[in-house]
This record gives structure tokens, C-alpha cells and sequence, in this order.
């Protein structure tokens, strides 16, 4: 990039804003999700045709050729129209090798949303009063917008993707390229604190002040009990019926509520720990496979774990402060934290267990925790001393693993 700073880098952050269109422009979303759909499911129709024929050659054709028949497609935003061809193109060049396709996109079903780009001012904000503002964007016009928050000057916008939630509210979201020069990270970590994901106990602390227990959560499992009710009276109503699309409104709303609270419950957390603490170690668990081998289920996400980590982070980040990710080889539960010896035959199921080394008796968890502790320590002390194969990326995440190179530059501002 030209004129930027050479220890700058460019990141991109996403802010997102309530929007209130007029019913007018209600229905024009509506139809770009349709026509986001339409063009799809017609440009993978041809896709896999030609596929079929021509082995390993993707065909690039463009919306344009599907204008001509559906002239409904020139009344919406076009840039929406073109991100659905390049997304495509990117699903069926991960899947056609592997002999699999994109599946086609089914009416009710689909995600409601499309994404846009900004080209010459073709979305802006336009202020008309403290309270008053509104975005202007391509075939929309102006849409008024509730800005929570400002607007940094000179982030520089990207693109903007429209979106319905199931409650029906209306949400943009949008991406900006932001040059950062990233802080000097303090050179002393006097105070470090340790998370380790644990069950039943969700998330165990070092310190035992921050732990998240079952207790912490219980507004969850019962919004949680609550849905799956509400859940299984939709089961029993007609698809497509009035009551049915009533019912699930009202779910939507449900889940949208359980999703609110539990940001809210741990951008608190965070930021509780982020101004105590000089750094956080965390392990860097596969989540996903995690439920996958253990059979945790859905818990595992529940809990927000990984969400957790991504708050602390960026958190962390701005005060010149670090998150340390231990590596997952890394056997925190297995090994004594007196004698460091690792004990290879401690279950899942010992909660408590007592060295056959040096005796000493461990709850399984804070023995854990300590561990990570032990090990981030000595990780930010050997970055301190100038190991080079520690790396310290610019989201705020302190490392021995190589960053792909995309990952560095995707710090998200909202934490998700
Ligand atoms: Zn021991």
C-alpha cells in the first residue's frame, strides 16, 4: 500500500449497525436475497454441467448472461449479484476436486443476507442529526441506520453485507481496511492469569477468580429448556401455515436472545480480566474436534469458549497486552505441576489424583490451570529474551505456530 507507514499493517476490522428500512426497502432486500439465490442455484447448475464434461476446468461465466431472460435481476444491487458468483466459484474449486459440489440454496431455508462493495463512495454514511443517520447504499438509497458507535475516520470501508435475522430485525455489517502500527507490547507481565476449558466446570481460572461455572450460566440452560419447548410445539405445527411461521419468529427471537447474553456475559468477563491482568494463557484446543472425540456435543461451543479467547485477545491487544496460546500437545492435565513428571494413566474421568512421583494430591483442573500458567510464563519469558520462533501476531495472540498468512490480518473488532 502506498504511503503507509513501513512497521504499519493493514487489518480489517467489522463493525456491526441496526438498520430500519422502510417497508419499500424491506421488499428490495428481500428480492436481492431472492435473486442472490436464483443466480446461485443457476450458476451451480451450469457449473456442475460443465464440470461433468470438461474434468477439473471450473467454468467462470458471469451473472450478466442470466439478465437477458430475467430481467428481475437488473433491479437489484449487482455487486450483491457478482459475490455470489465468487463465492461459488470458491465453493466448487474446495469441492469439485474431492468429486463434491456446493449444494443448491432451497427458498426459507437460505441464509437471509447479501454482501455488497464499496466502489466510489457508493455507500456512505450520511448524518443528518446526533440521533438521526442513515447509510446510503446501491438501489436502497438512503436506509436509516442507528450508529451505537463512531465511525474512525480514516477506516476505509470494504464492503457491506446486509442482513435478516429470524426475529426479523435488520443488521448491516461492515468491513474496513484499517492501518494499524502495532503497539510496543509491554516487557514485563507481572500478573498472568490461566484459563483452562474444563467440564462440568466450564472454564477454570488460575487465579479462582474468573472461573465460569454451571451456576454462571444458568439463564442459558433455562433460555436453552425454553427453546427446545418452543421447538417441539413447532414440530407438531403444518409447515408454511400462519402459526407455523409465527412459532418460529418467536424461537428466532429466543436463540437471539440466548446469543445476546452470553456476548454480553463475556465481553464482561474479558474485559473484567483484560484490565487485571498483563497477559492470559489459554490452550489452543481444536474446539471442534474437541466435541467430535469426547462427544461433548454442543456444550463445548456452548460455553463460548472460543469466543472467550477471541474477546481476550483483542482486548488484551489493545492495551499492549498479550494473549499466550500454549501449544495443544502440550500436556497441562497429565503432568504433575511439583514434579513436572507426566502421568500417562490418568483418565478423563479422575477428577483427583495424587502423583505416583512425588505424592503430591492434584484436583485435576487447578493442576492443569497451574501448568498453563507455568508454561505461558515461561513462554512470554523466552519472548522477552528474543526467541524468534515465538510469534506475537498482530490480533494480540503470542505463538510458536506459523501463522497462515491470511490469519494475521483478520482482527475482528467484535470478537466473533
Ligand atoms: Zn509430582
Amino acid at each position: 500500500m502506498d504511503g503507509c507507514h513501513p512497521d504499519s499493517v493493514v487489518v480489517s476490522k467489522c463493525m456491526e449497525f441496526r438498520i430500519r428500512p422502510t417497508i419499500e426497502q424491506k421488499i428490495l432486500i428481500w428480492k436481492t436475497f431472492g435473486c442472490c439465490r436464483f443466480v446461485w442455484n443457476h450458476l451451480l447448475d451450469e457449473r456442475i454441467s460443465h464440470e461433468k464434461v470438461n474434468k477439473g476446468k471450473l467454468l467462470n461465466t458471469t451473472p450478466a448472461h442470466l439478465k437477458k431472460d430475467n430481467p428481475f435481476l437488473s433491479e437489484v444491487d449487482s455487486m450483491a449479484l457478482c459475490n455470489v458468483q465468487l463465492n461459488l466459484n470458491q465453493a466448487c474449486r474446495r469441492l469439485f476436486p474431492k468429486g463434491r459440489a456446493p449444494k443448491f440454496r432451497a427458498k426459507g431455508k437460505d441464509k437471509r443476507s447479501y454482501t455488497t462493495n464499496w466502489i466510489n463512495n457508493n455507500i456512505e454514511i450520511v448524518h443528518k442529526s446526533d440521533i438521526e443517520n442513515y447509510i446510503k447504499l446501491p438501489k436502497l438509497g438512503r436506509v436509516r441506520i442507528i450508529l451505537h458507535r463512531s465511525i474512525p475516520d480514516e477506516w476505509r470501508m470494504k464492503h457491506a453485507t446486509i442482513k435478516e435475522t429470524a426475529s426479523g430485525k435488520f443488521f448491516i455489517s461492515l468491513t474496513f481496511d484499517v492501518e494499524i502500527r502495532p503497539k510496543e507490547p509491554m516487557k514485563e507481565f507481572d500478573k498472568v492469569e490461566a484459563f483452562d476449558y474444563s467440564l462440568p466446570s466450564l472454564v477454570v481460572s488460575a487465579s479462582g477468580e474468573n472461573d465460569i461455572t454451571s451456576d454462571d450460566i444458568r439463564w442459558y440452560r433455562n433460555l436453552e429448556n425454553r427453546i427446545a419447548k418452543e421447538q417441539r410445539k413447532l414440530s407438531r405445527m403444518q409447515y408454511g401455515s400462519r402459526n407455523y411461521w409465527e412459532q418460529k419468529h418467536k424461537i428466532g427471537k429466543l436463540h437471539e436472545k440466548a446469543r445476546n447474553r452470553r456476548k454480553d456475559f463475556l465481553h464482561k468477563l474479558s474485559r473484567k480480566v483484560s484490565d487485571s491482568f498483563d497477559a492470559v494463557v489459554v490452550e489452543d484446543i481444536n474446539l471442534q474436534h474437541m466435541s467430535q472425540a469426547l462427544n461433548f456435543g454442543k456444550s463445548v461451543y456452548d460455553n463460548g469458549y472460543g469466543l472467550l479467547r477471541n474477546m481476550l485477545a483483542y482486548k488484551l491487544e489493545e492495551q499492549g497486552e498479550v494473549l499466550v496460546k500454549v501449544d495443544r500437545f502440550f500436556p497441562s492435565s497429565k503432568r504433575c505441576s511439583v514434579c513436572h513428571e507426566v502421568n500417562h494413566d490418568l483418565k478423563l474421568s479422575d477428577r483427583q489424583w495424587t502423583c505416583p512421583s512425588c505424592g503430591t494430591h492434584h484436583d485435576r483442573d487447578k493442576n492443569s490451570c497451574k501448568n498453563l500458567l507455568d508454561e505461558g510464563k515461561d513462554i512470554l519469558n523466552r519472548w522477552t529474551g528474543g526467541d524468534s520462533s515465538l510469534i506475537l501476531a498482530p490480533s494480540g495472540v503470542l505463538s510458536g505456530k506459523k501463522l497462515h498468512p491470511q490469519a494475521r490480518y483478520n482482527v475482528r473488532q467484535d470478537g466473533e
